[in-house]
Parts: structure tokens; C-alpha cells; sequence
């Protein structure tokens, strides 16, 4: 079993709404049952705005609500809650999805040939690198091909490890 801390709950949260979602995450965990009005209010947002994040979640299955008729006004209010007992599934899919992106980009990249200048002026892919006959064409040092693949072992190890996350959830 997978137990998520803290940390990798947020990530969850992230991944769905990015960076300017978090506020309304904290407000949500601080209480149940606000209205988006009251979350608008609460997040000095356009309700609208608030609804927009609040439909993300829900299509993540990480929100529930409830609603209640104004009786003045006749229209329905609605009251949201996070739902935690998804947050699990979804860290799964996310992880899921980072190591295709990322077994991806180990298999483009360890496959194609770039090629790097020693000073980081520039990476050149391989037909631009013989235009300019392995030379940095902004410094003139011979571009490598070693050093882009430095960061190769890292991107594995990565992988390696969400794989080795994900195989206790079996
Ligand atoms: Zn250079």
C-alpha cells in the first residue's frame, strides 16, 4: 500500500489545479461546506474563477457537494467539501502519467543525438551539429555529445523509483 503523506497529497492537489489553486485547497481543509460564494469571498476571487477550480476538482472525483435552495431567491446554493477518500487513485494516475512522460522522454532522448556545447551556449540536434562541423557556432569550442546525456541516469532513476512506488499499490 502506498501511504501518502502530506506532501504527496499536495502534489495531487497541484497537479490538478497548479500553483494558484493551493489557496483555495487551504480554505477548503479548514472548514466543510462552504458556498462558492463564501469561498469567493474568503479567496478574493470572481466567483466564477472559484467554480472553474471547483469543476477541476470535481472532475477528479476530489469534491462533493451539497445544495440548498434560497428561498428568497428561488436558486440553488451550493455547498462544497474535499472528498479525500479519491486522493489515492488520483496520485496513482498522476504517478502513472509522469513515468509515461518520462519513459518517453528517456526513450526520445537516449535515442536522438544532441549535442552540447562545453560553455552551454547552445544543444544542437545531429544535422545541425555537422552544419556546423561539431563546432559551438556562438563560441566556437567542439560541441559533445557525452555531456547531454549527464542527465539520462537521473530521469531512470526516477522512473525507477515511481515504479518501485507504484508496485506496493499492486
Ligand atoms: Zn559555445
Amino acid at each position: 500500500m502506498i501511504r501518502l503523506t502530506p506532501k504527496k497529497v499536495d502534489e495531487v492537489f497541484l497537479d490538478v489545479l497548479g500553483e494558484e489553486g493551493m489557496p483555495l485547497i487551504r480554505a477548503m481543509r479548514k472548514k466543510d461546506n462552504l458556498s462558492e460564494f463564501r469561498l469567493a469571498t474568503l479567496l478574493k476571487l470572481d466567483v466564477k474563477r472559484v467554480r472553474n477550480l471547483l469543476y477541476k476538482l470535481s472532475n477528479h472525483n476530489l469534491v462533493g457537494f451539497t445544495r440548498k435552495k434560497d428561498k428568497e431567491k428561488g436558486w440553488y446554493i451550493y455547498y462544497w467539501s474535499l472528498l479525500t477518500d479519491q486522493i489515492k487513485y488520483q496520485y496513482v494516475r498522476s504517478k502513472k502519467e509522469q513515468l509515461a512522460r518520462l519513459k518517453d522522454r528517456l526513450d526520445r532522448e537516449g535515442r536522438e543525438h544532441f549535442f552540447f556545447c562545453p560553455q552551454k551556449c547552445v544543444t544542437l540536434d545531429f544535422d545541425q551539429a555537422t552544419d556546423f562541423e561539431f563546432h559551438c557556432p556562438e563560441c566556437g569550442e567542439i560541441v559533445s555529445l557525452e555531456a547531454g546525456k549527464e542527465h539520462l541516469p537521473a530521469i531512470k532513476k526516477k522512473i525507477e523509483e515511481i515504479e518501485k512506488e507504484l508496485k506496493k499499490e499492486k
